[in-house]
């Protein structure tokens, strides 16, 4: 996969991720596609995101003979959609790693301040066992996203990694310095923010453009 990475900074440059984000951008691509293509932006992202996953020889019998092959080793994930957007990343993660549990965290960001306003958090009972990937498609202040992180940090995550689909420089810097424990995984830097915190040139408010509420 093409990346170019910090240790904790993943960008991902592969050509289909990159593609495939320029129509997201368009601001005239209909909501049925723009959903289809952060499913797949995610799947691929997730690749990358999951890299690492370390893994454990195991003993396999082909047809034709026994031999040891690798496995991903006792990993247990919880994905963590960050609503309402994130939801869209959702099923781009979980075609890869079925057996993830999914927690949820309700956030939205208040207007004025844009800060972020938390209204609902469901988390997997046992997330001390698992390995957190928070999915946020849109890490403009990072308000959002590291308010979410603390809450999958309290619950006792055993790491986080967090997987947007647009970045803002700020808002990767914000997470970085609040979470240096954390990892993220991005489609996209681009130039900054607006007036009303949104990225720039980025894709326009990801929620409306998924759901048809524009
Ligand atoms: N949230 C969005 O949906 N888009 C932005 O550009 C910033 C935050």
């Amino acid at each position: 996969m093409s990346a170019t990475a910090t240790e904790r900074l993943t960008h991902v440059t592969h050509p289909l991720v990159q593609h495939k984000l320029s129509y997201l951008r368009e601001k005239d691509t209909p909501t049925v596609h723009f959903r289809k293509l952060v499913e797949e932006v995610t799947l691929l992202l997730t690749y990358e995101a999951t890299k690492d996953f370390p893994t454990e020889d195991v003993e396999i019998e082909t047809p034709l003979e026994t031999a040891t092959f690798p496995r991903i080793a006792g990993k247990k994930v919880a994905v963590c959609p960050v609503l309402r957007a994130g939801i869209g990343m959702l099923d781009g993660v979980l075609s890869l790693i079925s057996s993830a549990r999914v927690g949820f965290i309700g956030m939205y960001r208040d207007e004025e301040t844009l800060l972020p306003v938390q209204y609902f958090v469901k988390l997997p009972t046992d997330m001390t066992d698992r390995d957190a990937i928070v999915l946020d498609p849109m890490l403009a202040t990072g308000n959002s996203s590291a308010a979410a992180i603390g809450r999958v940090k309290d619950a006792g995550a055993r790491s986080v990694i967090l997987v947007t689909l647009v970045s803002a420089p700020e808002g990767i810097e914000r997470v970085l310095a609040e979470h240096p424990d954390v990892r993220i995984v991005t489609a996209a830097i681009d130039r900054g923010l607006n007036e009303k915190g949104y990225i720039v040139p980025g894709l326009g408010d990801a929620g409306d453009r998924l759901y048809g509420t524009r």
